[in-house]
């Protein structure tokens, strides 16, 4: 018989049903509760109810499984046993959180319930037990506002106008009970005062909602277990699986864990904390603590925490007690389960912990986000460490990670001298400018029109996420490091400062104000958030270091895992230089053309027009000659730059037209050199007009019908390339023919090359000359016949913009017409000139491999157009098998990690699966 499905997992007193390794049934929460409980680390007893409870609640109309209920009972008999008190005993009542946990984290998301299991008949016995009334009450008056709030009014699918939700309402009637009985903070409410306030609260939910609140515990309970589950297809939660690619089948787990208290007093309080710090990577134990106070009152940034210890004080907090300082015993405690956990995992933990009258709890520890630059430090220190192996540490930065340390900051001179406007917390790295909006709907606006925007709050809440992806950089004025907008931004790597308390914003008047300074909408702001400073105006902006040692030290060890070569696509010794410094091997694609354009290209640019504009053998070969020493120039530079690497120098392929003039004076130049009239060179202009230039006559088709124009450029590439040998240098140039569709093209050119090779070797007095002849595969048909055109080819590059043009038959320069909605619409998953197509275009290439290499088995492969530098496409490229990928040089370390991290992953597939894991 099959086993009955287990859908509810307990754990305390040392002992849990789960483990770490169950995140999928579990979710994080649940399944790293059961992990700390059977670490023996103190974890308040409790049960998780499974993902399937939620796939199945949501499969079924709305209802549990059958034997849900039986389940549950047992394990709330299991914690009562432990906790030795009892849910709904006025004696000695049990009180229970009930909080959401998928299975990647979603902070805020979803749903919480505190204090279920307070009722009028339980009540006494707890201000009894507790001999604190006020505890008692205050207790109570957060269960109704949240119960009511998260149960009654949204999981109930009541949708009331802006301002008129009940936890708004609720909140309405607290400042008035302050006001009346002149309380500056919640704090100040006696007991007296919080017991009335809970009776209006009461008389409130009924009068709002027209229901009384419930005042039975089991009632409670499933209230909250249903609301949890609700919330998984709530509204926020689902905007934020579409940002994050969460998968809604997942479906979350729920946890219900008895209750301690950080707000029974001085002696308790409660945290949040990461093993290192979260924004830095700095190997110090890092976190907020408030004392007296609920583990949502750190979050919500009601309060402003105080800081852990004493080491990680700040010119912000320098003031304020640290744990450490306050509670000397219990901070020890918690640094001895920091080292434990960090141990466990080997991995930076963001936990949450509680202190009830001295006594330490942990109520959560799940792997910490972090910004880029401390993924990178983490992972530097941890190797260093020996915590983890160079192929774990690999992982453990994402291509967007690395892409934030590649990104801008502000301009460290302007930031001297511009003028601070405010200082808050530094919560998301890099520096940005934009335009400041107030609402999340203004930021998507905004950003629709192209605009950066800075979007400016309060605080953030989850219903604020689309506005925070849209901006660009955050900005609040309140919250603490583990406020939502920090989590988030963090999670994300986008600039963001958060607490910046000076700060005043009148959303409704669309203002912010820091003392006399008043900005609007669409003003410009700066922040710079690796540091928590706000400037007014527009800042100016500047790319990082390639040679920060960390980042440096980092990508070696990429490259000992890797198995895929990286170069760089770079046109110029000043590009070659740069691809160098971020670590390419060699130049995968050097575009010929490009001389042509840009700084310094006047005159070698006049004797392309000469050459394209000859109309004769004769005019056409002097046009040549004259260009030749430009060319060999631009071509030695960049071989020396690199030194012995290799460089792949791609012929001509430019569509003629786009050189041909269309300013009279220029035209008039051309035609006195060509010794002919302007309309001449007007009449032999228009001859050139193509009416299709991407399948006109360019790239080797040039080569074809001028024998002389390839020639002139092969040997200006070997005539380069000898004079470095002679000069005691290295040079490995790899002739590359572009837009080929068939064998007979490169054995014409090779005719041309073998011609030159033997030229150059006998004026240069060389015995040997070392060079590849290849080809671009970047038309169908070579990529179909690549067995023979690896008869003439030594090596492959697929040029993928082509291969893609004309795979798909879009135009690469008119997709823009159609593109979104084909994206929109769900006609294409992503923008194939982006990623590449692995269905249809990446078949090409597999078919182009396979066979290229069937013929020569050792054809080296590589690609150079822009894909090269896509992590997706870059993992492609592994899986195919090819030697290399070649990108623009300040992508050349995403493509060093992104090549790193599907080797690991490649590894892992091939190694037999670990026994007993889910
Ligand atoms: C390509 O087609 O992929 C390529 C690299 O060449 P270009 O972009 O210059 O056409
Ligand atoms: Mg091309």
């Amino acid at each position: 018989m099959a086993k009955a499905k287990k859908y509810v997992y307990f754990f305390g007193a040392g002992k849990a049903e789960g483990r770490a390794d169950m995140k999928e049934l579990l979710g994080g929460k649940g399944a790293n509760l059961a992990e700390m409980t059977n670490l023996k680390i103190p974890v308040p007893a409790g049960f998780t109810l499974t993902t399937e409870v939620c796939t199945y609640y949501y499969a079924h109309g709305r209802k549990y499984p059958p034997e849900l209920k039986a389940e549950v009972n047992k394990a709330v008999a299991g914690v009562e046993k432990v906790m030795a008190k009892k849910l709904g005993d006025p004696g000695n009542p049990l009180l229970v959180s009930c909080r959401s946990g998928a299975r990647a984290s979603m902070p805020g998301m979803m749903e919480t319930v505190l204090n279920i299991g307070l009722t009028t008949a339980t009540i006494p016995g707890l201000i009894r037990l507790t001999g604190n009334p006020r505890f008692v009450w205050d207790a109570y008056r957060r269960l109704i506002m949240m119960y009511s709030d998260v149960v009654m009014e949204k999981a109930a699918g009541l949708e009331p106008a802006e301002g008129k939700g009940i936890r708004q309402q609720l909140e309405r009637v607290m400042e008035g009970m302050k006001h009346e009985v002149g309380a500056k903070t919640d704090t100040d409410l006696t007991s007296d005062n919080l017991e009335k306030l809970c009776a209006c609260f009461r008389a409130k939910v009924q009068e709002v909602i027209g229901k009384p609140f419930p005042d039975d515990p089991q009632e409670q309970l499933w209230g909250a277990i249903g609301a949890v589950f609700q919330s998984w297809n709530g509204r926020r939660a689902i905007s934020y699986r579409r940002i994050e690619g969460i998968p809604g089948e997942w479906g979350t787990a729920t946890n219900v864990q008895a209750m301690v208290f950080g707000n029974m007093g001085d002696d308790s309080a409660t945290g949040v904390a990461f093993t290192r710090n979260p924004a830095t990577g700095e190997n110090k134990f890092f976190g907020e603590w408030l004392t007296n106070a609920q583990g949502e009152d750190v979050v919500a940034g009601i309060r402003t925490p105080n800081p852990l210890n004493i080491s990680t004080k700040s010119e912000h907090t320098a003031h304020l007690k640290s744990l450490e300082e306050a509670m000397p015993a219990t901070y020890k405690a918690l640094v001895d389960i920091r080292n434990k956990l960090e141990k466990h995992y080997r991995d930076m933990q963001d936990i949450e912990f509680t202190i009830e009258k001295g006594v330490l709890w942990m109520l959560q520890t799940r792997t910490g986000k972090r910004t880029g630059p401390a993924a990178l430090r983490m992972v530097v220190e941890m190797l260093r460490e020996r915590l983890i192996p160079k192929e774990v540490g690999v992982t453990r930065v994402t291509p967007a990670q690395l892409d934030e340390l590649l990104h801008r900051i502000l301009d460290p001179k302007a930031e001297k001298t511009a003028k601070v406007l405010a200082k808050g917390l530094p919560a998301g790295p890099g520096g940005t400018t934009g335009r400041i909006v107030f609402t999340a709907a203004e930021a998507v606006a905004w950003a629709e029109k192209g605009e950066s925007v800075i979007l400016c709050r309060k605080e953030t809440n989850p219903e604020d996420v689309e506005g925070m992806r849209a901006a660009s950089g955050i900005l609040t004025a309140l919250g603490g490091m583990t406020s939502h907008a920090a989590l988030v931004a963090r999670g994300w790597g986008k600039c963001c400062i958060v607490g910046c308390g000076a700060l005043h914003i009148d959303a409704e008047s669309h203002a912010l104000s820091v003392g006399d300074t008043v900005l609007t909408e669409g003003d410009w702001m700066s922040l710079n958030g690796s540091k928590g400073v706000v400037y007014a105006g527009q800042l100016p902006t500047v790319d990082p270091d390639p040679e920060n040692p960390m980042l440096v030290e980092f990508l070696k060890s990429c490259d000992a895992v890797r198995k895929l070569g990286v170069r760089a696509n770079a046109d110029s010794p000043k590009d070659a230089a740069v691809a160098r410094k971020f670590g390419a091997e060699g130049i995968g694609l050097l575009r010929t053309e490009h001389m042509f354009y840009g700084e310094g290209a006047d005159e070698p640019l006049f004797k392309l027009r000469k050459m394209i504009l000859s109309n004769s053998l004769v005019e056409r070969r002097a046009a040549c000659e004259e260009l030749y020493p430009y060319v060999k120039n631009d071509i030695k530079g960049t071989l020396a730059a690199m030194d012995g690497l290799p460089v792949t120098i791609r012929l001509l392929d430019p569509p003629l037209h786009e050189f041909v003039p269309q300013a009279e004076d220029k035209q008039a130049e051309l035609a006195a050199s060509l010794g002919i009239t302007v309309d001449d060179v007007k009449k032999r202009a228009a001859d050139l007009h193509e009416s299709n230039p991407m399948m006109g006559h360019r790239g080797v088709r040039l080569g074809v019908t001028y024998p002389e124009v390839s020639e002139m450029q092969i040997r200006a590439i070997l005539e380069a390339a000898a004079e470095l040998l002679k000069a005691g240098k290295k040079a490995l140039p790899e002739i590359m023919i572009p837009v080929t569709c068939t064998v007979a093209e490169l054995t014409n050119q090779a005719a041309i090359i073998a011609k030159v090779k033997a030229e150059v070797m006998a004026k240069f007095g060389l015995k040997k000359l070392s060079f590849l002849v290849g080809t671009m595969i970047e038309i169908p048909r070579a990529a179909l016949t690549a067995g023979k055109m690896a008869e003439a080819a030594e090596f492959f590059s697929f040029g993928t913009n082509d291969l893609t043009q004309m795979g798909f038959g879009f135009s690469r320069d008119d997709i823009g017409a159609f593109m979104p909605d084909y994206l929109d619409k769900k006609i294409l998953a992503a923008d194939p000139f982006q990623t590449i197509d692995q269905e249809g275009v990446g078949e090409l290439i597999k078919i182009g491999i396979e066979r290229g290499r069937a013929t020569r088995p050792n054809l080296k492969v590589g690609i150079c157009g822009e894909h090269g530098g896509d992590p997706a496409s870059i993992h492609f490229c592994h899986k195919v098998g090819m030697n290399y990928v070649s990108c623009s040089p300040f992508r050349v370390p995403i493509a060093r990690l992104a090549a790193a991290q599907i080797a690991v992953k490649d590894a892992a597939g091939k190694q037999p699966a670990k026994k007993g894991k889910k």
